[in-house]
């Protein structure tokens, strides 16, 4: 009896002392335009942590269109049409024309004119004139990127921005550090595009929370559980100005130019690619409601939740199960889009 007992005691402390001495390292930065929260658990997480925090570093540097010390920068202010560029930047450039194509355009790099004309985020937005605008249409348009090994060609008067997959792309890096480490928990969020990577440490799945257009930071209308997925959102809540009781967000429409204007608010994409995931939610959310649920009925590949501005929050089934509403505000209605 006295020796069972003992035993039992032994495996309760081991028990606890095998939950308790799982390491976690933690840290908050401030990169890419953005918002960043790293946590990683297991026993290289510090290492893992700071190889991470160190290539956010230079992403933020190399993949900024407002940085002039970085290589995107030197893209944008090139003399000759043709510029030779790293690896790094060959890949997202890549990556990014890949999701242009797929999202015919919805999803545009050389969106970048049209994002200095409106200014938005910075501290002197304005409302174009529809001249402007127009001006700038020859000028938008991916099928120009022509990149053969590490040189990239752009005619003159076009230029780059990565904001809608440079964060994707990051956290797709930072997986492969955490493969590297072998690291099997972690949580890293950035901005709007979190990386949930296998399970909690107590094996129970990652929550990542849906945001509430309407509400403030901290306010969710349902929760996703989630393990080993990026779980990746566009709204028009996250960045925009308002002129004369009109409100100009920072997602814009290739097409137009001009902020996209449809029956959404916000799209999540669940998917297993971070690059994939941020290029199209701001796609979708550029295609609209109905295109962009035919999109999912036709790729396969992910999954996605829709909120539209007469409050419908429309949740792909791939994911139903795993949703779970938080209505406290009792705006929304719920539904299921089916295959
Ligand atoms: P996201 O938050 O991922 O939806 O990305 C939005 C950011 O990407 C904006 O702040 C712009 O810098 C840029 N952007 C806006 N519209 C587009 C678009 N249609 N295609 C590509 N990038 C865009
Ligand atoms: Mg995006």
């Amino acid at each position: 009896m006295k020796l069972r007992l003992a035993a039992w005691l032994t495996m309760l402390i081991m028990l606890f002392g095998g939950c308790s001495a799982i390491r976690e390292a933690e840290r908050n930065l401030f990169l890419m335009d953005t918002t960043i929260s790293l946590r990683v658990f297991g026993d290289n997480a510090d290492a893992a942590l700071t190889e991470i925090a160190e290539r956010l570093s230079v992403f933020d540097r190399d993949f900024s269109h407002v940085r002039d010390d970085g290589e995107l920068y030197r893209i944008n202010n090139r003399e000759n049409q043709t510029v030779d560029i790293t690896d790094e930047m060959s890949d997202i450039l890549t990556t990014a024309k890949k999701y242009a194509e797929e999202t015919r355009g919805a999803f545009d790099p050389t969106i970048a004119p049209a994002v200095k004309l409106w200014g938005i985020g910075t501290e002197n937005p304005r409302v174009p004139e529809e001249a402007e605008l127009r001006a700038l249409l020859p000028y938008i348009d991916y099928r120009k990127i022509d990149i053969s090994e590490k040189k990239l060609t752009l005619p003159r008067g076009f230029s780059i921005n990565l904001g809608a997959i440079a964060k994707g792309y990051a956290s797709d890096d930072a997986r492969r550090v955490l493969d590297k480490h072998g690291i099997g928990s972690a949580v890293l969020s950035l901005g709007g595009n979190v990386y949930a990577r296998g399970a909690r440490p107590d094996g129970t799945p990652w929550r990542v929370g849906v945001r509430d257009p309407e509400g403030t930071e901290n306010d969710i209308l349902g929760i996703i559980e989630a393990e080993d997925k990026y779980i990746i959102s566009s709204g028009d809540y996250e960045r925009y100005f308002e002129r004369s009781g009109a409100r100009y967000h920072h997602i814009l429409d290739p097409k137009t130019a001009a902020p996209a204007d449809n029956s959404l608010r916000a799209v999540v994409i669940v998917c297993d690619e971070g690059a994939r995931g941020d290029a199209y939610s701001t796609a979708l959310f550029v295609m609209g409601y109905d295109a962009a649920l035919e999109f999912w009925r036709e790729k396969r590949d992910f999954e996605a939740v829709f909120v539209l501005k007469d409050n419908r929050v429309v949740v792909t089934e791939g994911i139903a199960e795993s949703f779970s509403q938080r209505n406290e505000s009792g705006r929304y209605t719920y539904e299921t889009a089916k295959r």
